[in-house]
């Protein structure tokens, strides 16, 4: 039997491209493709008082980094923290997203702050470090489609419903599955609809992360438009809630929409969680004493001290080998066109081995070949799908 090339293309992603010729230049291509992340939380760093300017000795991330990674296009998570604060959601998000612009501001021969895709296209084609905005968590819209709105004109190309913590109108993966509280009435409420189908009208991505099942399921009856998980792994190979089951992928990809693999060791690894607290357990009294040495609380205090334990973690991390087997089973089960990359570094306290920070992005790019996937269908991975699933948010 002949299959066409369309067929075995199919079948077998990419390996035509090398049969008999040489293996593509990984970093060629790397460089040479427009690079997408689609979830990366440095904003926290920022507000901490960190200058993403110069290279910087914390975290994952800052414009040096970026660039030497080869990104060209970084949704900088506004996120948040929900609960009881002096100042309103809305208030901290735009302040959030003000110290983004200035950093912009400070390296105009770097960086600009993009919005439309043609806008994109043209300040790569410029050189450029494109920075965007996803919005995590639609607390920050404090009930009010005028705010939904404000953010969309300041850049924010999508919105995650909820972050772990339910909206008036939309609940969350974790709060569905607490067995202890379980919502009322999970899903959107009439609100929520209007939420999505406001968002819809402004071209910005309705991101599925983070939401619950039920949710998941009224966005898929409402939307008008292809939705993302904005940084989101796979259920069957990580039972963890944050994934995606085989049934939200297949919708996913029934919908035009786009899966983002988020390295979470949590969610690559089913494992991990179990070693890590073993580990923490084992190591408790040091790692009380190193949180005790460092300023802050909440997230800042588990990153910055997670770097301190950075050889503890080493036997435990996740490799990039189980990271590329999630881009892999989405592509086998869903096809290509609806999987790329939604890091949620410096939002992870943990990196897995192989992809410690945005400088080694590249790697993800050579274990896509080594796999077998084309220089086209690496492209859709990196950039080409964000890109397709963005036009389509903001066509008519
Ligand atoms: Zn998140």
């Amino acid at each position: 039997m002949k299959l066409s090339t369309t067929a075995l293309s199919l079948l077998l992603p990419g390996l035509l491209c090398c049969m008999g010729g040489d293996k593509p230049d990984y970093r060629k291509v790397h460089f040479d493709a427009l690079f997408v992340d689609t979830h990366n939380d440095v904003v926290q760093r920022v507000l901490a008082g960190e200058d993403l300017s110069h290279r910087t000795a914390h975290g994952h991330s800052d414009l040096p980094r970026f660039i030497e990674g080869g990104v060209d296009v970084e949704l900088f998570s506004i996120w948040v923290p929900p609960g009881k604060t002096a100042r309103g959601y809305y208030e901290q998000a735009v302040e959030q997203m003000d110290s983004i612009d200035a950093l912009a501001r400070r390296n105009p021969g770097r960086m600009a702050m993009g919005r439309t895709a043609d806008s994109i296209d043209s300040l790569v084609a410029a050189g450029k470090f494109v920075g965007l905005f996803g919005v995590e968590g639609g607390h920050v819209i404090e009930d009010d489609l005028t705010k939904l709105e404000y953010f969309s004109s300041r850049g924010a190309r999508y919105m995650t419903l909820t972050w772990n913590n339910s909206t008036d109108w939309a609940t969350s993966a974790s709060d569905e599955t607490d067995a202890s509280s379980p919502p009322e009435h999970p899903g959107l409420t009439d609100f929520g609809r209007q939420v999505v189908r406001r968002m819809n009208d402004l071209g910005m991505l309705v991101d599925v992360s983070h939401v619950g099942e039920q949710t998941f399921r009224d966005v898929m009856a409402v939307t008008r438009k292809p939705v993302i998980a904005s940084h989101s792994s796979v259920w069957n190979i990580s039972r963890h809630r944050r994934n995606l089951k085989d049934y939200q992928l297949d919708a996913i990809r029934d919908n035009g929409g786009v899966v983002f693999i988020n390295f979470a060791p949590w969610f690559i690894d089913s494992t991990f969680g179990r070693k890590e607290a073993e580990m923490r357990r084992k190591e408790a009294r040091r790692i009380d004493s190193i949180q005790a040495g460092i300023p802050g609380d909440g997230f800042m205090k588990d990153l910055y001290s997670a770097e301190q334990l950075a050889a503890d973690y080493d036997p435990i991390r996740p490799t990039i080998d189980q990271v590329l087997d999630h881009f892999d089973y989405v592509a086998r089960r869903i096809g290509v066109d609806h999987v790329g990359v939604g890091s949620d570094f410096d939002g992870i306290t943990v990196a897995p081995a192989g992809l410690r920070d945005v400088t080694q992005f590249p790697e993800l790019t050579r274990g896509l070949l080594e796999r077998g996937y084309s220089v086209e269908d690496v492209e859709k991975i990196l950039g080409g799908n964000f890109m397709r699933v963005l036009r389509a948010a903001e066509s008519r």
